[in-house]
């Protein structure tokens, strides 16, 4: 399954130049997600290594949660979903973080899953590693267990993995 999903993000995904700010070659997966056969391989390439190791599925606003929720009809499990500030309706824990453009908070419902759950983390792209760390921190604050982390996509350059020391962190490309 992962040679399938590397092949359709290398043949589908774009690079967009000085998005969204002057400087970031943006790197755009939004065909991948449109293609039925390339979001089904990514999707099941995502949650193979992690097999039977986790209980419910954590996506990260917005395009982690196309991805969360495709793995987590996948698996049959749930999603909790980690939010951008002033989304979700009851209390929540929030987490302030620096981004390579700009900064910005996220947010989760603590008390959606009972202690001990373990949560595979789900987003699209691994930049600085400032979103995956603070949504580790969240579901840890939150009485969870981070059972692992995979991404469609690693930009090396940027060592996001240093800001996640001791997570297992699997990547289908890395660039
Ligand atoms: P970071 O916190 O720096 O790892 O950034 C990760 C988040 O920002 C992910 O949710 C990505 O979707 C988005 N992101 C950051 N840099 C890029 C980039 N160069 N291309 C596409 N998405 C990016």
């Amino acid at each position: 399954p992962t040679a399938t999903a590397r092949e359709a993000i290398e043949r589908l995904s774009r690079v967009v130049p000085d998005f969204p700010t002057p400087g970031i070659t943006f790197r755009d997966l939004t065909p991948v997600f449109a293609d039925g056969a390339a979001l089904h391989a990514v999707t099941d390439a995502l949650v193979a290594p992690f097999a039977g190791g986790f209980d419910v599925i954590a996506g990260v606003e917005a395009r982690g949660f196309v991805l969360a929720a495709s793995a987590a009809y996948a698996t049959g499990h749930g999603v909790v979903m980690i939010r951008k500030p002033g989304k979700l309706p009851r209390a929540v824990l929030t987490e302030d973080y620096d981004l390579e453009y700009g900064s910005t908070t996220l947010e989760v419902h603590p008390d959606e899953l009972e202690r001990g759950a373990r949560v595979l983390l789900i987003d699209d792209v691994l930049a600085t590693g400032g979103t995956l760390a603070a949504s580790c921190s969240l579901i840890e604050r939150s009485g969870w267990v981070v059972a692992g982390i995979s991404v469609v996509l690693e930009l090396s350059e940027l060592a996001g993995t240093t800001r996640l020391p001791g997570r297992r962190v699997h990547s289908l490309v890395t660039l």
